[in-house]
């Protein structure tokens, strides 16, 4: 049996005994637009998944995971869709921080941050959108200076998806006062939990807030907390955007399947989850929260761009 096949059957052996009892009802929780559903108890699945070895299962062994191959951790995210397992909610640190961290951050980074990230007792946001950097990445205007050892961290990010359950929150802010664009941004690993920064949630069309704005007004950090050095932040920024639609997403396919077959099957239709806002059947749901998936980690257009000048090579867009 190929190393590949080794994993699935034990991820499907370990799910099976796994996704039982207490966690039997998690599952298909918390799936697009649901994010709100059960968090603590899909939380509490998480470190059950780390307790037997199943959380991070990319990252090399020195830190905790398994050095799964990309084909390995394909067939962990089949897998694990199959079983239909709960979403997972330490995703932004495992897949974006985590492994941008293993390329680009210091050993003393490596040490602090991993071993939380993959016990899954540290959650993670991203703080990259403002109200006017968006695909335009950047435009950015949060700032931060170095101040008796500490970055100082002044603006404002919004769309920043689970800032509300996030304990940290690695922000792309501008360092280099007078710098222009892509240079003077540096990379900063900000403590969510400190009186310089408010999250306030924003209500999607699903009547729920995955999302929020979040505003520093004076937050502090670490002067060691930058991945990369200071002034270098888009290079790291961008590294972090090439695992954002990496192998996890792998997975999506099993559930697009499920839901195409639902629909087939009308009598399979779920009802809408009770004491919500308001009352959404599944579809209507799924419907809202699919205009999501052509925006975010990058809209559909500048996606489009990307694949026709970096991969077709066909000539650049014209840039002002
Ligand atoms: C569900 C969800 C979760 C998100 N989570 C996060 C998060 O956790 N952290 C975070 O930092 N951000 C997050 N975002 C923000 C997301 O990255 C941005 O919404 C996205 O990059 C687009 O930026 P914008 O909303 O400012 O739109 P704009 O950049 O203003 O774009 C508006 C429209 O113009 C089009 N457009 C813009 N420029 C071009 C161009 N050059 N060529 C062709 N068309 C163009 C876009 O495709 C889009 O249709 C999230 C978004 C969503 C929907």
């Amino acid at each position: 049996m190929s190393s590949v096949e080794e994993l699935r059957t034990e991820a499907r052996g370990w799910l099976r005994a796994h996704l039982t009892g207490e966690f039997a009802a998690l599952k298909g929780r918390g799936g697009p637009g649901r994010e709100h559903e059960a968090f603590a108890e899909r939380l509490a699945w998480e470190r059950h998944m780390a307790a037997h070895g199943w959380t991070c299962i990319g990252w090399p062994v020195e830190y905790g995971g398994r050095g799964a191959s990309t084909a390995e951790q394909i067939a962990f995210h089949e897998e694990y869709a199959l079983a239909n397992a709960p979403t997972r909610v330490g995703h932004i640190g495992e897949q974006l921080l985590g492994p941008t961290l293993i390329a680009h951050g210091t050993e003393e980074l490596k040490r602090r941050f991993l071993p939380p990230i993959r016990a899954a007792r540290e959650l993670w946001c991203q703080g990259y959108s403002e109200p006017d950097a968006g695909s335009d990445l950047a435009a950015v205007r949060t700032r931060a200076a170095l101040r008796d050892g500490q970055w100082t961290v002044n603006g404002q990010k919004t769309w920043t998806s689970l800032a509300h359950a996030s304990q940290w929150c690695f922000v792309l802010a501008r360092t280099e006062p007078g710098s222009r664009r892509h240079q003077g941004l540096s990379y900063l690993l900000v403590p969510m939990d400190q009186p310089g920064v408010e999250v306030r949630p924003i209500v999607q069309l699903t009547g729920t807030s995955e999302f929020n704005e979040v505003f520093f007004d004076g937050a502090r950090t670490d002067a060691a907390h930058v991945v990369g050095a200071p002034g270098d932040g888009w290079r790291i920024a961008i590294a972090t955007l090439g695992h954002e639609r990496g192998v996890s997403t792998l997975g999506q396919q099993v559930g697009f399947r499920r839901e195409l077959e639902a629909l087939a099957a009308p009598s399979l239709l779920a009802t809408g989850a009770h004491g919500d806002p308001y009352e959404l059947d599944d579809w209507q749901r799924l419907f809202l929260f699919s205009r999501a998936d052509t925006i975010y980690a990058g809209s559909d257009e500048i996606q489009r761009t990307l694949i026709a000048e970096r991969i077709l090579g066909l000539p650049k867009e014209v840039r002002a």
